[in-house]
């Protein structure tokens, strides 16, 4: 049975490290992924790791091992990926606005590419023809998510061709040969109605039958984890019942019988990983208590760039009385993570766990204000060991020439 970190072991990892550091549970992302395959066991479904929510290559090996594919944005995403032992051909390369060099490379890494705009179409077509079967980004204009800065289907968005283009998608593969083997929507992030997914699914079916010998639809991601107390995460059971069902039936309409995938990034990585942090003062101001904390948007930025709610735990005093603080790291910038949030007591020197850190957390952070980016542990079979050491400040200088 799966049992999450416990406080003392957050502890144990930042006495042993030291902070800040992110810690990454192995066993909750297996349990993540186990319960996805499980909720669509009832037809064939393919999941790729959405690997830009966290890209440390323990992770990718550990997603490897239980069975996972690789979605990958970039090449040197994709280089991750084959260096972690994954076969090309379970790896999908979905890039935007890069150069065509680049899409070539992956062609010559031999990786499943997803394009995602009539020039790169063309372009791949005229250099390709049928040898090299791609799969085509669709935009089917269906506006989902969180909010609109992390929606990606909507019609102000750069992300795929518009569904409305799909006569010069049609002109550009017969008049170049090009071999279509899948088609793929992403809509955004943080999508919990599943109706977002299956209407985006109807708008996939009937693409799909423009293409003959079409062999899979992808429906990217965008699976919503629960962030605050009460938040909702997507149902995967309901989502995959529905979508085993509404496959069945586009195949007796139609023939067509196409696997279905996913692109889960989030969803595996976000909940197994905590950013835990010092604090190095308690401040007390006019207006309210600081916790000033030794880190800052340079270690964690969803909070000041997407304004997102993460949890954050007092590990170093459960069990203290219920006090106000306003949180903030000490970047010479405003920083703060959380106001007026409820914690127990706190004192210089505590341990902070900020919660929901894995997916979009280590991998947005910098090295803004000359300050180093944090160490990354995973724990496994409870043992912690060190994935990324600490930066050093050799690092700020690395590639200065001086
Ligand atoms: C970011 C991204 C994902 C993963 O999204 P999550 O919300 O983290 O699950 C999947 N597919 C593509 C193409 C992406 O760009």
């Amino acid at each position: 049975m799966f049992q999450p970190l416990s406080n003392q072991q957050l502890i144990d990892v930042a006495d042993e490290f030291g902070t800040p550091v992110y810690v990454y549970h192995a066993e909750q992302i297996t349990e993540r992924y186990n319960k996805l395959t499980d909720a669509f066991k009832g037809h064939p479904t393919r999941f790729f790791y959405a690997c830009k929510a966290l890209t440390n290559i323990n992770i990718v090996k550990h997603i490897k091992k239980l069975g996972g594919l690789l979605d990958c944005v970039s090449i040197n995403e994709v280089k991750i990926g084959l260096l972690a032992g994954y076969d090309p051909q379970d790896i999908l390369f979905t890039p935007n606005c890069v150069d065509f060099d680049e899409i070539k490379d992956g062609v010559e890494l031999g990786v499943r590419i997803n394009i995602d705009s009539i020039p790169i179409l063309e372009r791949f077509g005229n250099h390709y023809g049928g040898s090299y079967p791609v799969c085509i980004r669709i935009n089917p204009h269906i506006v989902a998510g969180g909010n609109y800065k992390i929606s990606t289907g909507h019609i102000d968005s750069k992300f795929g061709i518009s569904i409305h283009q799909l006569r010069h998608i049609e002109r550009i593969v017969k008049t170049t040969g090009l071999h279509v083997q899948g088609l793929h929507m992403h809509t955004g992030s943080e999508i919990k109605d599943i109706d977002v997914f299956l209407q985006g699914l109807d708008v996939m079916f009937g693409v799909a039958t423009h293409f003959k010998g079409l062999e899979f639809i992808d429906l990217g991601s965008g699976f919503k984890v629960p962030y605050k107390d009460d938040d909702q995460e997507t149902d995967v059971y309901a989502l995959g019942a529905s979508v085993t069902e509404a496959v069945a039936t586009f195949k007796q309409e139609t023939g067509m019988d196409p696997e279905i995938w996913f692109e889960p990034g989030k969803y595996l990585v976000c909940e197994c990983g905590f950013l835990v942090v010092k604090v190095n003062l308690i401040k007390h101001t006019t207006a309210t208590v600081f916790a000033g904390v030794n880190s800052g948007f340079n270690h964690l930025i969803r909070p000041m760039l997407y304004e997102s709610y993460h949890r954050i735990t007092n590990i170093s005093n459960p069990n203290g009385a219920d006090r106000i603080y306003t949180v903030v790291g000490n970047i010479c910038e405003t920083d703060t993570f959380a106001w007026d949030r409820v914690l127990k007591e706190v004192k210089e020197g505590d341990y902070l766990a900020f919660h929901n850190a894995g997916a979009y957390g280590f991998e947005m952070s910098s090295n803004f204000n000359s300050r180093l980016k944090p160490a990354e542990v995973m724990v496994e079979d409870g043992v912690a060991r060190l994935i990324r050491k600490r930066n050093e400040f050799e690092d700020l200088l690395s590639n200065q020439i001086y």
